[in-house]
């Protein structure tokens, strides 16, 4: 009898570890303890036993008894906590939690804005490497080594042939060298310079480029795309100014002004007393930049433009500082929503 009991223990253990619901554990409860269960079964074979036994079963019966009917109790508590658990999940009168949405980051804004505007004048989008080669981010734009032009663009050299891009116009020399004319092209990407950090300057920063090259392209042509630009960009009542500018790889070349829109145009401090805020260069392609990618330059012309896409975010913004831009904090971002 008494290896019964062990056994009946043992099965009973194995029973509750799979029970899931109360009324699972109901009939476990009315199987082993209950009156017509086995605990009660065996005390009822008691008397059939010898003297000597009948006190030691009968101690272990109580024993076994009592030990299951503590788990027994534990088990609905058990039970009965994963039930409120369940019943908190499936309320569904509670209010919804807050998800955290992200925001676009204001340059993949404006890069996108940018994008977008260009796109809808036919011009089509095309993407570079930063690591580039001195040939396409100087040479092929008609900046030789010994050109003072390269004073201004302090670079990151990784080898005397290769660096980081200083610019995003690489992408005219690949781009016209990839396929012949007509080119009507949007670049968009980080660009790098030595540069220490102010309120200005970056290491690192975002440059938007374009390209359009064809038969009979003119200034006009130029000065209508880029004023489409400023006025989707910055809203139609600000006025854009095109002031002659020098660019190596443009002949003629601009500087491209919008009016300040704090003042429209009368002078305060944001724009310095002028009335305009200077956002682009751009310009007509110079030939030499045309015959180098083997392009016909007595038949074709193009233009150019390239500008930094903080500068066009600090404008529409009003951001004064383009550290604000890498700090990452989320006060700031928060209001790109
Ligand atoms: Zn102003």
């Amino acid at each position: 009898m008494e290896k019964e009991i062990i056994h009946l223990k043992e099965r009973f253990d194995q029973q509750i570890l799979f029970t899931r619901n109360s009324m699972e554990l109901e009939k476990i409860r009315n199987e082993y303890i209950g009156r017509k269960g086995y605990i009660s079964k065996l005390l009822g074979q008691l008397p059939l036993l010898s003297q000597e036994e009948r006190p030691k079963i009968g101690k272990m019966l109580n024993q076994i008894k009592q030990s299951i009917q503590k788990v027994l109790e534990e088990k609905e508590k058990e039970l009965q906590k994963q039930k409120t658990f369940k019943e908190e999940i499936f309320d569904y009168t509670v209010p919804g939690k807050d998800f955290l949405m992200g925001t676009f980051h204001p340059i993949e804004l404006i890069l996108k804005q940018t994008e977008e505007i260009f796109l809808g004048m036919g011009f089509k989008m095309v993407d570079g490497p930063e690591i580039e080669l001195d040939y396409y981010n100087f040479e092929g734009l008609n900046i030789p080594k010994d050109h003072p032009a390269r004073d201004d663009q302090d670079s990151f050299y990784i080898s005397p042939e290769i660096l980081l891009r200083t610019q995003t116009s690489p992408m005219q020399v690949r781009t016209m060298e990839n396929q012949p004319s007509p080119v009507r092209i949007i670049s968009t990407g980080k660009c790098y310079r030595r540069d220490s950090i102010d309120s200005t300057h970056t290491p690192m920063f975002h440059q938007i480029e374009g390209l359009a090259v064809d038969k009979d392209i003119s200034l006009s042509d130029l000065k209508g795309v880029i004023t489409e630009f400023c006025h989707q960009i910055f809203g139609k009542e600000r006025k854009v100014r095109f002031r002659p500018g020098y660019f190596p790889f443009v002949e003629p070349g601009a500087e491209v002004d919008v009016s300040c829109g704090l003042c429209n145009g009368k002078g305060c401090q944001s724009c310095g007393y002028t009335g305009w805020l200077e956002i682009m260069g751009a310009g007509m392609v110079h030939p030499h930049v045309l015959e180098m990618v083997g392009y016909n330059a007595e038949e074709l012309t193009g233009f150019a433009f390239g500008m930094g896409a903080e500068r066009i975010a600090m404008l529409k913004y009003g951001i004064h500082d383009i550290r604000l831009f890498f700090e990452n904090d989320i006060r700031f971002l928060n209001q790109f929503k």
